[in-house]
């Protein structure tokens, strides 16, 4: 039996592990994934409140130890990758069941069936044989193969052992992740491209959706506060034509925060959006990146990406 054949996500990584009871649903499960602790693998639940941004570290549960959400989200970014767990960021949801595969039959297999809601997008799909297995199954494809996975597939059975006495059914977990219809508006869209283009390994992808996501935040953000002070024509013209991006991040946003009592953005974080829009300019400029983006840098930039759009949700609810 060829070894790839079966490689699947039969085992968590160890950075990250179901969030809470899975769920049942007919045919399957469903369950959330979430970052686990560093120190004692507890899995924690990922809440970023303003004390995070303030400098005061909340602790886990089981060890007490500090939890710096930064090492966990870049930690998350880059190790759970290979298996696309970091969509749990984007708010996606795992479902697996199994199902029975024969000999010389194909399956039409409809996620919609297993409890994946009808109108979810899918993000991934993973199948792994289980037990004594003898077939494998492939997924058909027309004239022009489609490298996105769909609700609806036919699999094709392949026998994966040499032993004509040994091909009879086979049990196939199959494990999809999917983001429920909801998760589509702005700037959520945003981010799940982002972080969709880092777990299929094209960073340069990344910068685009994920710059457009924290500038939104940003932006809106400013405007909220600046609108209590002035009019609505001269703080628009002042948001285009006067304080670009760079301007409301690195000046106007630490200001309005400072004299507001708000905890300022952390300078780690801030540098990684400063790179992350010197990257955005780079692709919009000359059309590719100076150098290449690499999995490590990448992992930063989404990990401040998410986290600078966390701090300016939270902080638009200071500001109402
Ligand atoms: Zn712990």
């Amino acid at each position: 039996m060829s070894r790839w054949l079966v490689m699947g996500p039969e085992k968590p990584l160890p950075t990250v592990s179901r969030s809470g009871p899975a769920k049942e649903v007919a045919g399957g499960l469903v369950f959330k994934l979430g970052p686990v602790c560093a120190n004692c693998k507890q899995v924690l639940e990922l809440r970023v409140n303003l004390d995070y941004f303030a400098g005061r570290l909340p602790k886990c549960a089981k060890c007490d130890q500090p939890i710096n959400w930064w090492n966990v989200l870049v930690t998350m970014l880059q190790e759970a990758q290979s298996m696309q767990q970091s969509l749990a960021l984007a708010g996606a949801q795992w479902t697996y069941f199994t199902i029975r595969i024969k000999p010389g039959e194909n399956f039409h297999l409809d996620l919609s069936s297993y409890g994946v809601p009808a109108d979810a997008r899918l993000l991934s799909i993973g199948y792994t044989p289980v037990g004594a297995a003898s077939l494998f199954p492939l997924e058909w494809h027309g004239n022009i193969p489609l490298r996105r996975p769909s609700m609806k597939t036919i699999l094709i059975p392949i026998e994966i052992t040499s032993k004509k006495e040994d091909i009879g059914p086979t049990e196939v977990a199959v494990l999809a992740a999917w983001l429920p219809a909801l998760g589509d508006e702005e700037p959520w869209r945003d981010f799940v491209r982002a972080l969709q283009s880092h777990v299929d390994g094209d960073y340069e992808a990344l910068v685009i959706p994920a710059s457009a996501a924290v500038e939104s935040g940003i932006s809106r953000l400013v405007k909220r506060v600046l609108l209590k002070h002035g009019s609505k024509e001269r703080v628009e013209d002042f948001l285009i034509n006067g304080a670009t991006f760079s301007h409301q991040l690195n000046i106007v946003l630490p200001t309005i925060a400072a004299l507001s009592g708000w905890p300022v953005l952390a300078d780690t974080i801030r540098g990684q959006v400063n790179r992350l829009r010197e990257l955005r300019n780079d692709l919009a400029h000359n059309g590719k990146l100076k150098t290449p983006l690499e999995s490590a840098e990448a992992a930063q930039l989404l990990a401040a990406a998410l986290l600078t759009h966390r701090y300016a949700s939270l902080l638009m609810i200071q500001a109402q």
